[in-house]
């Protein structure tokens, strides 16, 4: 099958899939790639009998919490002004209740504050400066989350803009990195090189994690830092409900990371619910969701590689999926990955593509 008839619309089954078929719900987790320690995490709280909106919660915050990972929480990149502004949604199936927060600035753990919304508001979603005043209502403290290591990546990418930042016309011949290094002596050696990368490639990033207990209970949490050096106020897919994140008790959860803008476009997460309740598996529900995506631009190859989109469901009998729009990213030969922890510890699985880099 050549890509071209992967794209006209050809059989789902020809993309590579990694669903699983569980027998019925028991304990389990997926997320996005960077929630290896997220995962073990839920299943930890599930085991110990915690609800799942608890637990995946204590999971992502996990991720929130590292600097390491640039993408979600304190640590990561920030708006084009060099703040950082952080977007989260969850769901709980049982009670069916939503919760969102967008743009929020100076909290280092917006799904704790989503979770908020959903238990002490008569709203689903705040935002902005609302949602800040929200949460030190609340007792959380504000603080800067822009790490040195975000901070040296925002000032490459803002003296790379070619306007009046960096070194003028008056300044003595470049002297590469020199400069930056005396600004940031604290730096990893990797960090200048990374840093060229992502002012480069705005990268994209974020954590969408879905849990099922063994009554059947669902949840689902998805939170980021959202774009890169996006505008300020820019909010994505993933403080949306029914793009960043969805959840239906009756028949399962999906979520998103990615480009949010064209997730928001097909509302994603609803979308992939909504096929797995109108029977499809949980992979065939992600690749359709992909093939909409594709759809929006007329599966012109060249548009649609400039970015990347990735969707995860789980069903509730514990049939799982992940699927991209590519195969790989522009610059690894590696296979897009998911987490699952279905009890026996988080591992990397294989997600569907609908097409193949070449
Ligand atoms: N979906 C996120 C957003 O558009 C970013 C990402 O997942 O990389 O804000």
């Amino acid at each position: 099958m050549t890509r071209r008839s992967l794209l006209a619309g050809a059989p789902l089954a020809a993309a590579a899939g990694a669903a699983q078929a569980q027998s019925g719900p028991r304990n389990m987790a997926i997320s996005s790639s960077n929630g290896m320690v997220c995962c073990n995490r839920v299943l930890q709280m599930l085991n110990a009998g915690h609800d799942t909106l608890d637990a995946v919660v204590a999971g992502v915050n996990m991720v929130e919490v590292d600097p390491e990972d640039t993408s979600v929480g304190y640590g990561g990149l920030p708006n084009e002004d060099g703040v950082v502004e952080l977007d989260s949604c969850l769901m709980h199936g049982p009670t069916r209740r939503a919760g969102a927060v967008g743009a929020l600035r100076g909290i280092k753990t917006p799904s704790k504050v989503a979770k908020l919304v959903l238990e002490r508001t008569d709203h689903v979603m705040l935002v902005g400066e609302g949602a800040l005043r929200f949460a030190k209502a609340h007792g959380f403290q504000e603080e800067e989350l822009l790490t040195e290591r975000a901070r040296l990546a925002w000032l490459t990418w803002k003296e790379s803009l070619g306007t009046d930042w960096g070194p003028g016309l008056d300044a003595p011949p470049d002297q590469g990195n020199a400069r930056l290094r005396e600004l940031f002596p604290d730096a990893r050696p990797e960090w200048f090189a990374w840093a060229r990368e992502v002012a480069t490639n705005p990268p994209t990033g974020t954590i969408n994690c879905l849990a099922l207990n063994a009554k059947g209970e669902m949840s689902g949490c998805t939170t980021t830092s959202g774009l890169a050096w996006k505008i300020p106020g820019r909010v994505g897919d993933s403080p949306i409900i029914g793009a960043g994140c969805f959840v239906d008790q009756e028949v399962g959860a999906a979520g998103s990371t990615g480009r949010g803008e064209e997730n928001i476009r097909i509302c994603g997460a609803h979308t992939i619910v909504e096929n797995m309740r109108h029977g499809m598996s949980a992979e065939e529900a992600v690749l359709d969701a992909i093939r909409r995506v594709a759809r929006n631009y007329d599966n012109d190859r060249a548009r649609l590689e400039k970015f990347d989109l990735f969707f995860y469901a789980l069903r509730k009998d514990g049939q799982h999926a992940a699927a991209t729009l590519w195969d790989r990213s522009a610059n690894s030969p590696k296979r897009r990955q998911y987490v699952v922890n279905d009890g026996s510890g988080s591992q990397l699985a294989d997600a569907s593509y609908l097409l193949e880099r070449g």
